[in-house]
């Protein structure tokens, strides 16, 4: 074994092991190969250090997915440089804010997005900029073309910066979370084992990779078993249908199968060659994968993570296993124990707040000890935010996000049991529950109905019944008191309700 921790190590070994397999396949059919992603990745690593970039800067990349950047991604890990990847949906505010808290050496963006970033990249004082094109063309592409496709792979500790990545924050400020090599090579082991990934693996990739699913759980998985990835810049329900064929694995977020199952097209013949749906980043509803079942004939493995530390729980890979309504249990090595505000630890069947430790949990955020400190306990364990429940076997069940919980009247309410509620009725798609200012409770209850496509959308009863029917299943302070229909809720990137958003749209709904 090497004192080499770098995540690249695991890579290269494929690179080198076995140069001719293919590892990426373009939408077009172009094939890179193992050995060939290996000499882009050197040139780029190259490039890098051309740029003045040296182990442990970061680099902030910007630009739309494409092959090149995700070489870039590999480049970084393996320059020992930390890759730094921005949504490319951020405004002028914001990525202020982030370059000058990455503070890093490159920056590398489109050259749309120039007019935006040059003066701030110069307020910032950013000592270089380089432009990388989806297509693949840019200076630093013409950089990288000049360099040798020797590099000898940086040494890194396990607790070296491979990643800071930026948190979604939907409430305050985004945060750096600090992620290791060290995180990342077990998180990679501990799915590879799990999901039994091996070099036979086709993986459709249709995520973003500015995100912790695409980038790592995604790609990482993938390349260290030497798996091939069919790799197309977006999720477009008409291309994941004509390549499924062709592919053993897909991961995505839940509104890729609520896509699927929406496109006529989708059936069991579209997926004859595939062996694991993974679904992640938000609650997958339980009616999806029921239907995903009879229309597709297999069972969607749902797993939870976060960018702070990588993947936590994940179902069984067994068919049986796979359970609606559970992330199921610990990844190996991972450890999950429920807590209240306080940190008193709490038993089976109880409602708490999921605690995790173990060598996926990021190193803190950046530059930002205090709220470092806010998020450990004194025995290293990270406190996720997120509610749970831990069955007796050992299985999670996600309730909420923890700032999502309701207290109405002085009372409790968990907003997913009233929306699984809601998603029973005819028409409905998803609902939302949230909690808004009211003058006598302290906070109301209301829902938001999103409509089902098409015609199906109108059959969602009138307020008053629904209320009403709800009142005969539910302790009355949960039921809502409004309930608004939608024809879409709001969502980022990753297919995540923005539920802060739904709170300021209705935020006068009680107001005399
Ligand atoms: P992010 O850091 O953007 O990956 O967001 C992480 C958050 O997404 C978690 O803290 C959860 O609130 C949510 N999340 C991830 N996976 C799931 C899941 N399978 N079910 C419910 N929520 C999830």
């Amino acid at each position: 074994m090497t004192d080499n921790h770098n995540l690249y190590r695991l890579f290269e070994a494929r690179m080198v092991s076995d140069p001719a397999r293919s590892a990426f396949a373009s939408s077009a059919g172009t094939v890179t190969t193992y050995g060939e992603l290996g000499q882009k990745v050197a040139r780029m690593a190259n490039a890098l250090a051309a740029a003045g970039v040296k182990p442990g800067d970061r680099v902030t990349v910007q630009v739309e997915k494409s092959l090149p950047n995700a070489v870039l991604y590999l480049a970084c890990l393996k320059a020992g440089a930390v890759f730094n990847p921005l949504n490319s949906g951020y405004t002028a505010a914001e990525l202020d804010y982030f370059l000058g808290d990455a503070e890093p050496s490159l920056l590398v963006c489109q050259k749309s997005s120039l007019t935006l970033l040059q003066p701030i990249a110069e307020t910032r004082q950013i000592a270089a900029t380089l432009l990388l094109e989806p297509d693949g063309s840019g200076s630093l592409t013409d950089l990288a073309a000049k360099q040798s496709g020797e590099h000898q792979t940086a040494m890194c500790g396990r607790d070296d910066l491979a990643s800071l990545i930026y948190t979604s924050g939907t409430t305050g400020r985004s945060k750096g979370a600090m992620i290791t090599h060290g995180n990342l090579v077990s998180n990679t082991e501990a799915l590879c084992a799990t999901w039994r990934i091996t070099g036979d693996d086709i993986l459709l990739h249709a995520l973003p990779i500015f995100h912790v699913h695409g980038l790592f759980v995604a790609l990482n998985t993938m390349l260290a078993q030497g798996a091939k990835i069919l790799w197309l810049a977006k999720f477009d329900h008409e291309q994941v249908i004509r390549l499924l064929p062709e592919a053993t694995v897909m991961m995505g977020v839940p509104t890729f199968y609520t896509r699927l199952l929406s496109a006529p097209a989708f059936g069991r013949e579209t997926c004859r060659t595939m062996r694991l749906f993974v679904s992640g980043s938000a609650p997958l509803l339980a009616e999806t994968h029921t239907e995903f079942k009879s229309r597709a004939g297999h069972a969607i493995l749902e797993r939870y993570g976060m960018t702070e530390t990588g993947m936590i729980t994940s179902n069984p890979y067994a068919f049986e296993g796979r359970l609606a309504g559970t992330v199921g249990h610990p990844l190996p090595g991972i450890t999950v124990r429920l807590a209240d505000t306080e940190g008193k630890v709490l038993g089976a069947g109880e409602i708490g707040v999921i605690e995790v430790k173990g060598p996926n949990v990021f190193k803190g955020y950046w530059r930002n000890p205090e709220k470092t400190k806010a998020e450990f306990r004194g025995d290293g364990y990270f406190i996720t935010g997120d509610l749970g429940m831990i069955e007796p076997d050992g299985r999670v069940s996600i309730v909420g996000r923890a700032k999502d919980l309701i207290i109405t009247g002085g009372l409790n309410v968990y907003p997913k049991e009233i929306e699984d509620e809601l998603n029973e009725f005819p028409g409905v798609a998803e609902a939302a529950v949230v909690g808004i200012p009211h003058p006598d409770f302290g906070e109301g209850v209301i829902a938001v109905l999103a409509k089902a496509p098409g015609a199906d959308g109108g059959r969602i009863p009138a307020e008053g019944q629904i209320i009403k029917q709800l009142e005969g299943r539910l302790a009355k302070f949960k039921c809502p008191k409004r309930v608004f229909i939608v024809d879409e809720l709001p969502r980022n990137a990753m297919g995540k309700v923005q539920k802060a958003e739904l709170r300021a749209t209705y935020a006068a709904t009680f107001k005399s």
